[in-house]
């Protein structure tokens, strides 16, 4: 824990959140909790109902964070957890009321995106060992075992849902929802933070995040990270947030390890079984953070060939990809907005 927790602080840091400070003093509220995998900071800027009621704010976000976290984990007592046990020896179950909505949204995006976003994918994650920050693999695993786990990956695009019932193709499915509920929780914090009257603000989980306002006066702006660079200069670029806009990134060196000089991480190509090849980082822009979450996973899976062909199915217009080679290939709506602080390689 102690370990996920440095990590998500340094990659905090590293996919730092810019702003510029006018000359009046902006007030601030923030706080930082540990959710969802990554730390996750809230900061609200200026708020006319003052600092009690942002603090309000932010803890009520906070805790819908917590329970979000609890009841989208894949494996435990929550209430995917519960729906991933039934499925372990079953085809088809009854899905809570409280996930159905979430999970209806991502069949949609599932089959928008040509199954490149799919969330049936669970037991791949399992078998790569991915889902267990503390245990990385240091090689690959044996055929025999990733073949076993593609047989129990049925496809979410191939899910029948009726009323609360959802069916499969087959039975040992762990559906896993890791990314594209980021984007769903960062989602709700920040509506719960609008409804609380907060107009200026930034939910950021790990360098994934969505801004509402204005930073004192001035548009909420953010880093893009370089893949393989490390410390403070490894942005890549700086954008300009419009309101209620969030910027989702998948890459290559969140959770990953190497073998034979070659790097194996923690998003999955559905159609080979293995850590897709084509890409080290994939950003997408949108208003509807959860959107821009699976899609920047289905860009990454994409790489550079298919890009456009997905994003133009999914409805996205701002994103930039980031290919193995290195080679950027950036949506023309995104050159138009984006400052590029280095030369491309
Ligand atoms: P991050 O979690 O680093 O922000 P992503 O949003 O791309 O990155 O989510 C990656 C997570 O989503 C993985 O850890 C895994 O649990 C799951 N996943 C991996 N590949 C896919 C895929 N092709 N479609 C859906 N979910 C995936
Ligand atoms: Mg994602």
């Amino acid at each position: 824990m102690r370990q996920s927790l440095l990590g998500a602080s340094l990659c905090v840091l590293l996919v730092a959140v810019l702003w510029w400070r006018s000359p009046a003093e902006p007030t601030q509220s923030k706080r930082e909790i540990f959710a969802l995998g990554t730390l996750i900071q809230f900061t609200i800027e200026n708020s006319p109902a003052g600092a009690a009621a942002s603090h309000a704010a932010i803890n009520a976000a906070a805790q819908a964070l917590q329970n979000f976290d609890q009841r989208w984990s894949p494996d435990g007592t929550g209430a995917l957890g519960l729906l991933n046990q039934r499925l372990r020896s079953a085809s088809d179950a009854t899905v809570a009321i409280e996930l159905l909505p979430d999970i209806l949204r991502a069949v949609e995006l599932c089959r928008s995106s040509g199954g490149l976003f799919d969330p049936g994918i669970g037991r791949l994650v399992v078998a790569w060992g991915f889902d267990d920050e503390q245990n990385f693999r240091s090689e690959p695993p044996a055929e025999s075992l990733l073949a076993n786990a593609r047989a129990a990956c049925p496809s979410l695009c191939l899910a029948r849902v009726d009323g609360q019932h959802l069916r499969l193709d087959s039975p040992g499915a762990r559906l896993d929802f890791g990314a594209s509920a980021k984007g769903r929780a960062v989602g709700q914090a920040i509506a719960i933070m609008r409804a609380a009257g907060i107009a200026n603000a930034i939910v950021n989980a790990g360098g994934d995040l969505q801004a509402i306002g204005r930073a004192s006066g001035r548009a909420w702006r953010v880093g893009i990270r370089d893949p393989r660079a490390d410390g403070e200069q490894a942005i890549v670029a700086a954008l300009n947030l419009a309101d209620g806009e969030a910027v989702f990134t998948s890459g290559d060196y969140e959770r990953y390890f190497e073998y034979a000089g070659q790097r194996y991480h923690h998003i999955i190509d559905p159609r080979t079984g293995a850590p897709a090849v084509d890409a080290r980082s994939a950003t997408v822009v949108h208003t509807d953070p959860m959107l821009a979450d699976a899609a920047s996973t289905a860009l990454f899976v994409a790489g550079p060939k298919q890009a456009a062909a997905v994003m133009q199915a999914l409805g996205v217009e701002l994103y930039l990809l980031i290919a193995a080679d290195g080679a950027r290939l950036v949506s023309p709506a995104l050159q138009a907005r984006i400052e590029w602080l280095d030369d491309p390689r």
